[in-house]
Formats: C-alpha cells, structure tokens, sequence
C-alpha cells in the first residue's frame, strides 16, 4: 500500500515537472519569436526584407524587387535567377 502512494507522488512529481518544462520551453519559444520580430521592424529605414539568395536581412529602401522577391544586391538578384532558370526543367524534346 505505501509502495503504491509512493509510486503514485513520483507520477505525479514527475507530471508536473514536465508540465513545468514544457511552459518554459514554450514560454521561451514565444520570448525568442517575439525578439526577432521586433528586431525587424525595430531598426530604421523601414520594414526590413529578406534576400532570397543569402538570407541576409536589410532594410527596405535598400534592398531590391523582383519578381515578388527582395535581394539585397544586383549580384544576388542575377544569382537567383540564374538559378532559377536552372532549376526548371528542360522543355526541349
Ligand atoms: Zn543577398
């Protein structure tokens, strides 16, 4: 009979602490969602935009259009392009 109660407090202990574990990870998982959201539209120049090609971030007023996608540079705008091309298949026969 004690064995059981004893069984039962670890199940419990155990319970809530991965009850506790997984708020803090969520808690924590919000906080870092939060910080790089407000790192975006913190810094100046505007909304900041990602480059399609190296995933770098720079601000609007900066960066390049095309096509629906922002490159930071002409080089990386040519670069995805040329990818791009390469990536489509072939429509020769
Ligand atoms: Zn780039």
């Amino acid at each position: 009979m004690n064995l059981l109660i004893i069984r039962l407090i670890i199940f419990a202990v155990l319970f809530f602490a991965g009850l506790k574990l997984y708020r803090m990870y969520r808690e924590w998982k919000l906080d870092r969602e939060e910080l790089l959201e407000s790192d975006d539209t913190r810094q100046e120049g505007g909304q900041m935009v990602r480059c399609s090609w190296c995933k770098v971030h720079v601000p609007e007023s900066d960066a390049l259009r095309d096509q629906g996608e922002w490159f930071c540079s002409t080089a990386h705008l040519d670069r995805y392009l040329q990818e791009q091309q390469e990536q489509k298949p072939d429509e020769k026969e």
